[in-house]
């Protein structure tokens, strides 16, 4: 006997093993939404019901399993009511499957993550398929969620607190023998025999009592309760270090904990209600749209380059060439390695090009020390990098990206000999970060083929590159630039050209705000504890100090001689100089700034600031301090929207969260100002500016968006 519905497809076999498998229309993964949810609900009760099944098989008729919540579903909730019946309404199907007296095994044949795990977890009996790509965990907290289908009770129930705690608050996904080694399934079998092995095990399960652990009479929980020694300690280092890594700006991690310790701290189903409450306001909260929105769906577009012209046919990189293999030509290169493309790597000469070989050599032997790649892989990777001292040598690159010194005069001469080596159809790319590309083009023979490729330090842990487009640019190249970037597996933002192009341009904004604050007499550490907790990776004053206070001294100067009488000075640029050159100071690379940096221990804000800038009695709110430090990232945005300097706010959100770590829970500049309301963050930005300059004057685009009631996103 057959019933299709058009999710879930019902059968009973002639061995009374009932199976429902998932076959999502229209989709290459199974996912959870209301009608995916309802088909399940629908199967689990026929299946309990009928006297013909007495075992349950849940199954994927799809060459992978469950993907988890639909997330789209999820952005669009807003009410709580109805969020918490339908919650509550899978718990009760959940609970009902587990304590139904038959037999229920899932064969996992693929992905099970969030909600698709969580319903693996109120089955009896899983079993995984070993496939190099399925992953299986609650990774809701990556997303600023958490996992509201009982994960939060039956994990930690299931394989203790200690264990349970790491995998919900970091939301890591693991390979199916991970899990099995971790407890979270029971067999690992060859791909392809997931069903096979669970129907063995419902053949042998059935008519026995089978039921969880925690339904079992004398269940207790592995490695002891919560209110034990153990549970004591690993609570209090959970709760520290959840609130070191988070400043307290994200809920997830606070209300996964929360669940977990009280939840486990009463029966089952009590504890089930209590993750109920915490997951419905932890899916409304502003935190957790902006994290799906930014991290889901605008990086989704990002990455599947919505911004490439259409029309242009894909170009594959087979053969790519980098001019300077100093810090940044050494990144790039090991970057384009390591993904397969032949690398010609020039420097003027053999030592400088092969040292900045070692730097892959070095990268791929840790990888081959942690187990993380095979030497023989290694080897194959080191042997795509060709190391010349001769542009001729760049005959076949499609594609010669230069990462000399920052000097116009050394680039224009580096242009015109790697444009004498190439292929008609071949593209230059520079590295600049702060040249305009339309100024380098004009040592170009072929303006229409150069375009900007502005990597990150260090290039093989930052994942944006911005794509600067330039006057002439084409939009072929535009589109083969990007291909590029995503054939070395990093996601291109596109950015006109433009002063500072978007990221430096912004995040400046951050570091001025600090030293201008710090000129203005505000506690050094007030400055920079509130962009810490406002959930910045550092304070603008270590920043700067990073960045170096000479090269924020010589942009300054650039810029005032490039913009002449429209420059507007600020009281940051004061604060720079006095540091240079009245105190000596330059920053973490002479190992004095704003902080001094001991040989042994951490760094220390500098106890001669005082004298220099002075603190005044009355010192800001933090939150003022915050609103000052993190709006002007948000106006300097606008601008760059108002501009054409970027697109659209997805982009801009993208690029701060990849470029600077913008702090996800705000989802970016621009999620920010949607966070807050359009209206109301204008109109703070309003009383900032009487109080504190133009720089905070919102633009005509905000304004005009404020006066006619517009949103930047629709979600
Ligand atoms: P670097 O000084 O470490 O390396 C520059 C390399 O270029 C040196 O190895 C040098 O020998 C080589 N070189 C100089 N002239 C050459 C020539 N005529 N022919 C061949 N090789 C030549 O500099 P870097 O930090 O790697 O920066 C390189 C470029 O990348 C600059 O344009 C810089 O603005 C840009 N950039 C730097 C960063 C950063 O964080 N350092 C970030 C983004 C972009």
């Amino acid at each position: 006997m057959t019933m299709t519905t058009d999710i879930i497809r019902y059968s009973v076999d002639s061995e009374g093993i009932a199976t429902l498998a998932f076959d999502y229309p229209g989709r290459s993964m199974n996912i959870l939404n209301r009608a995916s949810l309802g088909a399940f609900y629908a199967a689990v009760r026929r299946a309990i019901a009928d006297p013909a099944a007495k075992a349950v098989l849940i199954a994927s008729d799809k060459d992978d399993f469950i993907a988890g919540a639909d997330l789209d579903m999820v952005l669009a909730l807003d009410d709580k009511v109805e969020l918490r019946d339908s919650t509550l309404e899978l718990h009760l199907h959940l609970r009902a499957l587990e304590t139904c007296g038959k037999p229920v095994a899932v064969a996992i044949n693929g992905t099970a993550l969030g909600g698709g795990f969580e319903l693996c977890l109120a089955c009896h009996h899983r079993v995984s398929g070993d496939r190099p790509r399925a992953r299986i965990g609650l990774p809701e907290v990556t997303l600023g969620l958490l996992p509201g289908g009982g994960g939060t009770q039956r994990l930690p129930r299931l394989i203790g607190v200690r264990a349970a705690l790491p995998l919900l608050l970091e939301g890591r996904k693991l390979t199916p023998v991970e899990a099995l080694n971790a407890g979270l399934v029971h067999e690992v079998v060859a791909a392809g025999n997931e069903r096979k092995a669970a129907r063995d095990w419902l053949l042998g399960h059935i008519d026995q009592a089978v039921a969880q652990p925690w339904d079992i009479k004398g269940y207790k929980i592995p490695g002891g309760p919560v209110q034990s020694p153990g549970g004591f300690e690993t609570f209090l280092a959970g709760n520290a270090m959840t609130l070191a890594k988070t400043a307290g700006n994200y809920p997830a991690p606070r209300n996964i904990l929360s669940c977990v310790y009280e939840g486990l701290q009463t029966d089952f189903d009590t504890g089930c209600r209590t993750e109920v409450g915490y997951f419905v306001a932890t899916a409304l909260s502003p935190e957790a749209k902006a994290m799906i929105r930014t991290l889901f769906f605008h990086m989704g577009k990002v990455n599947a380059l919505a911004r490439r012209p259409p029309d242009v046919p894909v170009r594959k990189f087979a053969c790519v060439g980098v001019v300077g293999a100093g810090m940044m030509g050494a990144g790039i290169a090991f970057a384009q390695a390591i993904a397969g493309i032949e690398t010609v790597l020039l420097d003027t000469s053999m030592a400088a090009a092969e040292a900045g070989k070692d730097y892959s050599r070095r990268l791929l032997d840790k990888r081959v020390a942690k187990g993380r790649m095979g030497a023989d892989e290694c080897d194959a990777v080191l042997a795509r990098i060709r190391t010349t001292t001769r542009f001729a040598d760049l005959e076949r690159c499609q594609l010669v990206i230069e990462a000399v010194f920052e000097d116009r005069a050394v680039k224009a001469e580096v242009t015109r000999k790697i444009e004498a080596a190439l292929a008609a159809d071949a593209l230059v790319a520079s590295n600049t970060s702060t040249l305009p590309i339309d100024g380098l083009a004009d040592a170009s023979m072929r303006p229409e083929r150069f375009i900007g490729l502005h990597f990150f330090s260090p290039v093989d842990k930052m994942a944006l590159v911005e794509v600067i487009v330039g006057q002439r640019t084409s939009p072929e190249t535009l589109a083969q630039a990007m291909d590029y970037v995503r054939a070395i597996r990093k996601t291109p933002i596109v950015v006109n050209d433009a002063r500072g192009f978007y990221t430096s341009r912004v995040f400046s904004t951050y570091v001025r705000e600090g030293l201008i604050m710090l000129a203005e007499g505000v506690a050094p550490a007030l400055i920079d504890n509130a962009g810490r907790l406002a959930g910045m990776p550092v304070g603008p004053l270590a920043l700067a100090d990073e960045l170096a206070l000479d090269l924020i001294e010589r942009v300054a100067r650039q810029t005032a001689l490039d913009l002449g009488p429209a420059y507007v000075r600020t009281k940051a640029e004061d604060v720079a100089e006095i540091m240079i050159h009245r105190c000596g100071r330059v920053g973490k690379k002479g190992k004095a700034g704003f902080y001094d940096y001991p040989e042994s221990g951490a760094k220390r804000l500098w106890p001669g600031l005082a004298e220099h800038f002075p603190v005044s009695t009355f010192q800001p709110e933090i939150d003022e301090v915050i609103r000052r430090l993190m709006y002007v990232q948000s106006l300097e945005t606008v601008r760059c929207i108002a501009e054409g300097v970027i697109d659209n706010g997805g982009d801009a959100d993208a690029g701060a969260l990849l470029g600077w770590g913008f702090p996800v829970c705000r989802g970016g500049p621009i999620g920010q100002i949607e966070q807050v309301g359009v209206q109301e963050f204008t109109e703070h930005c309003r009383t900032l500016a009487a109080a504190h300059g133009e720089r905070f004057a919102p633009p005509a685009l905000l304004e005009r968006m404020a006066a006619a009631g517009e949103v930047f996103y629709d979600v």
